[in-house]
Order: structure tokens, then C-alpha cells, then sequence
């Protein structure tokens, strides 16, 4: 492993990487191999944990190429050089910012959605001009081998490697000097990464997961906010980052609430067969969600099968905040559901827990939206919807807290894999006298009013 860093440390060395022409050509060969490969990405996945075609291309496949292409579109001019204003006190001179490569990185994927969460950053080390190091989540292994196949197929080693392997792997890859860790995953594995790249003092960018919250109020649509938690919800079978993990909705609207998500589950029919349902990835996630329903308080659903790796689509109700299902992030297909009272006690509650990854509001009131905006912190979300915020590339997706530290996506993603280099260029014609000797009192007043603007 350490000769492939320096291997690649000495290819970034050679500046290659930094040109745009470069830059732009590696993201095309990106996208070709991932086309020519779409069939053979969408089996892997199916064979891992029996996601469906539809959903390989809609929420792997799909993303990623809108991340090409956004970084296409705008590599130049996120390339050039940022001019910014210069202060009186450095007159006569330009100020600009220059994006430079961090240089060598190291990417750590997850296994919910192993395509796109690996490759949307490789997309932005690219587009930022780095070499990179990408290690795939080991538990979807046909993904894993399949990526590293195209991979190291497409691009040489010395730019683009694919590690693969488990914690024993990422143990040794997190002692090397890297000049940037991204890495996506639990809030447990994070602190791990963040402790061993302090060792270095590496920079991070940490995507974690965390409880995100879903609140409905009774000036909602009960029908549209079913309709869109419970397809948030039983995506992937709940192996969402950003699945609302959990609603808290008013007592007044809660049967009126629990009959409409119902029905949505009724009418998806979800399955294996139908195509809109997912295994649990292992055996070990399929037991440590099991165990978090609980049977005195399930409304719907409640059973599984081992041997498939399923878990029905599932309903709890009746369910407190001190509950044990309440005290992790669930990461599968049971939603609980809470009651309020009050508006502000449930705002108040949230803000008291752990900054959460999304949170999301379904409420027609303008009032009810600027409290939830202002009252709790999160790193990003929804009103009227849930998950959807992901697609749109203009918004910085990333924590806040225990639920990450950095953005990114489109521009964003440029700026998390870059150096911004800050430059003051002075013109050579004037000098102003101010900070020479003899150091006067009355330069000392010019400065002070100088220096305000
Ligand atoms: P994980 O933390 O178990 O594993 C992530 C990666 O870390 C894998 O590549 C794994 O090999 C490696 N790893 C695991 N244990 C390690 C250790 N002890 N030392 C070093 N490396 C180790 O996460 P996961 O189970 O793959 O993914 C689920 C979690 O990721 C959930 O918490 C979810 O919310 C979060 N997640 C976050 C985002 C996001 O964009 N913020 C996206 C997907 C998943």
C-alpha cells in the first residue's frame, strides 16, 4: 500500500493530473466505462443484496452521471482563478483565489449504495485534479470486484487505484500520510478515521449517518406526506442515510396519518419479486434490526424472513423518545411514530438530540417552516419531502456535528477535494509609505483609517 501512495504522489508530482484537458478526458472515460458497464454494475448489485434494476440505475447509476456531467459543464470555470477584491491598505495590487489539488486522496465508501457513494467523490477528486485511492465497503463484495475490475480495466494504477478489503485493509491505509480522507459511513468508523488522521493531521471530510427525523403537523396533506415518507422510508429497505428514520406527528392527525401510510404500503406491494424492495445487506444487520421491534407496538408489518434477508415494511406506534429503537440509528424498513402535543416541545426535543445527517417537515404553514428552519440544526433535508434534496446538485450535501463534517456535490465536491490558495499580487509601480520606518504618529492615524476599508 505504501508504494502505491508513492507511486501515485510521485505521478501527482508530475503535474499531469492538474491539467483541464486531462481532467475533462478522465471524467469522459468515467462515464463511457460506467455505461458500458451498466449491466454488469446492476447484476453485481442485484447479487449483493438483490436490488432491482430500476433502482441500481434511479439511485446509483442516474446520480452518478448527473455528477459527471454537472462536473463537465463547469470544470472550467470552477478552475479559473477567483478574483476577489483587494483592501486599500494593499494598494496597488489584485486579489485572487487559486483551486490547487490537495494531491493524494483516499476515498471510504459504504455498502448501501456502493456505486454511487464511492464514485461521486472519485468524481470530484477528479474534477479538483488528484490521485486517488478509492476502498470500497467489502459487505456487497460483487460490487466491490466488479468496481475494481473496470477500475484498474480503465485507468492506471498510479492515478486511479481500487484497495480492497475490510478493517484490517482500512486500518493499514488510514496510517498513511494522505493529503485528504473522505470518508463515508458510520458515526462509530468515523471517529476511528478522524482519530488516525489527526495522527497525521490529514483533513477529512466525514459523511455519517445519525436519526433523521420526519415531523407532520395537522396543516399538512396527510395523503402526500404518507405518500412520500413511506417511499423515503422502504427505499432500499430503509438502508438510506437520509431516510426519515423516525415521525413525530400530531396526536389530533395521527389515525388519519397511520391509515394513509397504510395504504401506501398496501398499494407498493413491496417485494423481492415486484421489484421495489431490497434484501438486508448481512445476516448481522438482519438480527440487530429484528430485535429493534418491538412486538407490543407494531401497527403493521412485524415480520421477516432469514433466509431471504427481509424484513416486511414496518409500523411501530405508541413509541417514546427514551425507547431502545430510539437510541440508534435504525437503518432498515421500521418506522416508528411518535405523537406531539405541542409544536415547540417537539422542536425543542430534536434540537436536544444529536444533529441528525436530513430532517424534513411536512407542513402547509410559513410559520410552523421558519421555526423547524431556525430551531434545529441538521445537515440538510426537505419541506413537503424527504431524501429528494440529494439530487440536486446545487445543494451541499453533507452533517453537521455527529452527523459529519464537510460538504459536497457539484461545487461543493470541487472545493472539498481543493486547496483554495489565496494570492495578493502587487503592482511594482507604487509603495505606499505607511509600515516603513520612522514609524510616526501620524502614519499611525493614516493607518487606522486606512485599514477600514
Ligand atoms: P461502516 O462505518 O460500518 O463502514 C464504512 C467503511 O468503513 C467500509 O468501507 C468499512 O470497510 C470501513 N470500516 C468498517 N469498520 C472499520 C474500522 N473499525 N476501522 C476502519 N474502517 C472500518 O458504515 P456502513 O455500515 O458501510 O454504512 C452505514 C452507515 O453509513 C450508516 O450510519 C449511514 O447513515 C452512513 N451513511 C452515510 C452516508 C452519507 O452520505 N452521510 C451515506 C451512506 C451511509
Amino acid at each position: 500500500m505504501e508504494i502505491l501512495l508513492k507511486t501515485q504522489q510521485a505521478f501527482f508530482q508530475t503535474h499531469a493530473t492538474k491539467d483541464y484537458h486531462f481532467r475533462m478526458d478522465q471524467l469522459r472515460t468515467l462515464e463511457n466505462v460506467l455505461k458500458q458497464n451498466e449491466e454488469g454494475l446492476k447484476s453485481a448489485l442485484n447479487r449483493d443484496f438483490r436490488k432491482s434494476n430500476f433502482e441500481a440505475y434511479t439511485t446509483e447509476l442516474a446520480l452518478t452521471y448527473k455528477e459527471i456531467s454537472v462536473a463537465k459543464r463547469n470544470l472550467r470555470s470552477w478552475m479559473q482563478h477567483q478574483r476577489v477584491s483587494s483592501n486599500l491598505i494593499n494598494f496597488p495590487s489584485k486579489s485572487f483565489i487559486v483551486h490547487e489539488p490537495l494531491g493524494t486522496v483516499l476515498v471510504i465508501g459504504p455498502w448501501n449504495y456502493p456505486v454511487l457513494l464511492l464514485l461521486t467523490p472519485l468524481i470530484a477528486a477528479i474534477a479538483a485534479g488528484n490521485t486517488v485511492i478509492l476502498k470500497p465497503s467489502e459487505l456487497p463484495e460483487h460490487t466491490s470486484a466488479f468496481i475494481k475490475k473496470i477500475i484498474s480495466e480503465n485507468f492506471p494504477e498510479e492515478y486511479i487505484a481500487v484497495v480492497e478489503g475490510g478493517v484490517e485493509t482500512t486500518t493499514k491505509l488510514l496510517e498513511l500520510k494522505f493529503d485528504k480522507i473522505f470518508f463515508t459511513g458510520s458515526s462509530q468508523v468515523g471517529k476511528i478515521v478522524y482519530q488516525a488522521a489527526a495522527k497525521n493531521l490529514v483533513p477529512v471530510s466525514l459523511e455519517l449517518g445519525g436519526k433523521s427525523p420526519a415531523i407532520v403537523t395537522p396543516s399538512a396533506s396527510m395523503k402526500m406526506a404518507a405518500k412520500r415518507l413511506v417511499w423515503g422510508k422502504f427505499l432500499n429497505a430503509g438502508q438510506t442515510c437520509i431516510a426519515p428514520d423516525f415521525v413525530v406527528v400530531h396526536e389530533s392527525v395521527e389515525q388519519e396519518f397511520l391509515k394513509a401510510c397504510q395504504k401506501e404500503i398496501e398499494n407498493a406491494n413491496y417485494s423481492l419479486e415486484n421489484n421495489n424492495y431490497c434484501q438486508i445487506i448481512n445476516d448481522n444487520h438482519f438480527d440487530r434490526i429484528t430485535k429493534l421491534i418491538d412486538p407490543s407496538k407494531i401497527y403493521l408489518g412485524g415480520n421477516s424472513n432469514k433466509e431471504d434477508r427481509t424484513i416486511a415494511p414496518t409500523i411501530l406506534t405508541s413509541v417514546a423518545f427514551d425507547d431502545a429503537i430510539m437510541q440508534e440509528e435504525i437503518f432498515g424498513p421500521v418506522l416508528p411514530i411518535l405523537t406531539y402535543k405541542e409544536y415547540d416541545q417537539v422542536l425543542l426535543k430534536l434540537a436536544q438530540r444529536p444533529k441528525p445527517l436530513a430532517a424534513y417537515l411536512f407542513s402547509n404553514s410559513a410559520k410552523e417552516e421558519e421555526r423547524f428552519l431556525n430551531s434545529i440544526s441538521f445537515g440538510g433535508g426537505a419541506i413537503n419531502d424527504v431524501v429528494m434534496h440529494i439530487t440536486n446538485p446545487e445543494l451541499p450535501f453533507g452533517g453537521v456535528g455527529l452527523s459529519g463534517i464537510g460538504k459536497y456535490h457539484g461545487a461543493s465536491g470541487f472545493y472539498a477535494f481543493s486547496n483554495q490558495k489565496s494570492i495578493l499580487k502587487k503592482a511594482n509601480w507604487l509603495e505606499l509609505p505607511l509600515k516603513y520606518s520612522p514609524l510616526t504618529k501620524q502614519k499611525l492615524q493614516w493607518i487606522s483609517r486606512i485599514v477600514k476599508f
